[in-house]
């Protein structure tokens, strides 16, 4: 269909208002403001910095832990500590492991589990801040405009078309119809986080995988208020052990924020072998265990999301840069799996992402050759140091918790390289085994108050959609779904979804049948990963549609 697209040209279009898309906008504008000043030449403008945002509001679509290493938006931001709204310091850094009915303290905490001068924030009002400096410096944030389609041109990418407005869903314009916009950028900054839409098909349409592929994991979360002394502010605890199987890289946590306030969730990779297995459910029994129930007791759920996270490291960084084009954060897999950080290094790759732009646009050349800067300057920061020394790290727990431990051992200390370097990966979907006959497990149905069957947490993310608007989960073929996947893997997608959007609907005749209930999404992207036959494809929903993570 021929659709006529107003056209916008940009300096620089940024897809993704997070941690690493913001400051790469900031960082640009204030160069900007600086070499305008001093008179360089050509003279520049913070306004031709374009920055899309699928979220109804900047923040809304945040989740993460969070503890943040305060170190790259110190060199953001000089005077964050007075600004940022950032809620405690970290006090007390505890490792614990669990049996069903004990809790045992590791006497010493392991370095990755350290966090002394680190921060214990809510990611979705950090970046609603840094949101609020990045439009005050100048640079137009558009809301509720999610980046649908990338236009490429050449060997690279020259822009995006962001998503058609008020279509219904069979695909017909409504009385609202408005079509998305052509944005044309000098050079175009993939911001999206965690398996973003666009990178995906940029990463495969120019080949510009590592040696791995990347691995995710999942992390389920729920904030709650809970009653007065259960929680010091800044006290932090990681937990190993039940209820995550032995052969699942996984662990919980807990973060206390102040005003009794405390953050909760678990995180697996995706990779495990039981397509049965439900994360959601292993996050709710979780909850009862002694330490944690007694934590929560008499407390109150206030907010819950989920939301995937890449687990692969250095060997699994696509190559960041195309003609035209930049990829940055998440997207670009800056994150130190063993220490579940990626907030400090998503805002240094949008910093010096921003200061190779910078140069490009000086010298009017936004071809690979100039943006090549980027990853250079990656390997020359801290970015590639920290990853550097994990990068066998996740790999490791591919087969399981024991076989990793006795590897992370040795990667300990040869700073990084440990038995096997590099040690190969395989997509986190190929650890499926078949479920032979087995009978689907009771699905978990919570008691109201501690635990809580999926429907409940969904209301608690405050996602929201327009219902009537194509399906934001295009599946290339259901027919593999009703014949092929229930027989061998019992559709995993009813398991791993955090937000109960697939179900297998039984029919009187015939196999049964997938029912998609899409308003439900929370944006987590874990389909797209975790689908045994990768026939998912997440893509763009109508603009602002998605969770409200206000707090998280
Ligand atoms: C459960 C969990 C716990 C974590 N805990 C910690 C922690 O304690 N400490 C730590 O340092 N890190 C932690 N992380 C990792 C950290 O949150 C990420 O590394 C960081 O948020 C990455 O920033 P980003 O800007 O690259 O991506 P994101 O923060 O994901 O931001 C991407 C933004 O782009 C938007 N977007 C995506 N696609 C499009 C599109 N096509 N068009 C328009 N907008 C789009 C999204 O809505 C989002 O707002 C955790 C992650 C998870 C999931
Ligand atoms: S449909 Fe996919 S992206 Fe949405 S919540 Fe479920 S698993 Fe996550």
């Amino acid at each position: 269909m021929g659709i006529e697209r107003e056209q916008l040209e940009a300096d620089v279009l940024i897809v993704g208002a997070g941690p690493a898309g913001l400051s790469c906008a900031l960082q640009l504008a204030n160069l900007i403001k600086k070499h305008n000043a001093s008179g360089g030449k050509p003279e520049l403008s913070a306004e031709n910095i374009y920055v899309l945002e699928k979220g109804r509001e900047i923040g809304a679509h945040q989740l993460s832990g969070a503890i943040m290493n305060p170190k790259a938006l110190a060199e953001l931001v000089p005077d964050f500590e007075k600004a940022a709204p950032l809620d405690t310091p970290v006090t007390d850094s505890a490792a614990l492991l669990f049996t069903k009915n004990s809790t045992m303290r590791f006497p010493i905490t392991p370095p990755p589990f350290q966090n002394t001068g680190n921060y214990v924030i809510s990611l979705s009002k950090v970046t609603k801040w840094l949101g609020g400096l990045v439009e005050a410096a100048g640079v137009n944030v558009f809301k509720e405009f999610g980046g649908a389609e990338l236009v490429y041109e050449g060997d690279g990418i020259s822009g995006v078309i962001t998503e058609d407005k008020g279509v219904d869903k069979n695909g017909k314009p409504k009385d609202n119809f408005t079509p998305g916009y052509e944005l044309r950028g000098k050079v175009t900054v993939l911001a999206e986080g965690t398996r973003g839409s666009l990178t995906k098909k940029l990463v495969s349409a120019k080949k510009l995988d590592n040696i791995n592929p990347q691995s995710y994991g999942i992390g389920i979360k729920e904030l709650w208020d809970v009653q007065p002394g259960r929680i010091q502010p800044g006290y932090v605890a990681h937990t190993l052990g039940w209820p995550v199987p032995v052969s699942i890289y996984g662990g919980g946590w807990i973060y206390g924020l102040s005003n009794n306030r405390v953050s909760i969730g678990l995180v697996v990779a995706l990779e495990y072998a039981d397509p049965q297995f439900d994360p959601h459910a292993a996050f709710q029994t979780w909850k009862t265990h002694p330490f944690v129930k007694k934590l929560l007791d008499g407390g109150k759920l206030v907010r819950y999301g989920a939301k995937s996270l890449p687990y692969g490291g250095w060997y699994a960084v696509p190559r960041t840069y195309v003609d035209g084009g930049l990829i940055i954060g998440d997207s670009g897999g800056f994150l130190d799996s063993q220490r579940l950080k990626g907030i400090h290094l998503a805002i240094k790759s949008g910093m010096l992402a921003a200061e190779t732009i910078f140069e490009a646009l000086k010298s009017g050349d936004t071809s690979s050759k100039t943006l090549s800067a980027f990853p250079k300057k990656v390997e020359q920061s801290y970015i590639k140091k920290e990853l550097w020394q994990v990068r066998n790290f996740h790999q490791s727990f591919q087969h399981g918790m024991l076989r990793g431990f006795f590897h992370a051992a040795f990667q300990q200390v040869t700073g990084g390289r440990g038995l096997i370097d590099p040690m190969r990966a395989h997509p986190g979907h190929e650890a499926y085994k078949k479920i032979n006959g087995r009978v689907a497990p009771e699905r978990f149905k919570g008691d109201g108050q501690l635990t809580f069957d999926r429907l409940t947490d969904v209301y608690h993310s405050g996602t929201r959609h327009e219902e009537d608007q194509p399906c934001h989960l295009r599946i290339a073929d259901t027919n593999i779904c009703s014949t092929k996947c229930v027989v061998e893997y019992g559709n995993p997608c009813q398991y791993f979804c955090p937000a109960a959007v697939y179900e297998m609907v039984k029919e009187s005749v015939g196999p049964p049948k997938l029912k998609i209930n899409a308003s439900n999404c929370v944006h987590c992207k874990t389909c797209d990963i975790a689908d045994p036959f990768q026939v998912i494809d997440w893509v763009v929903p109508e603009g602002g549609g998605g969770p409200n993570y206000e707090g998280m």
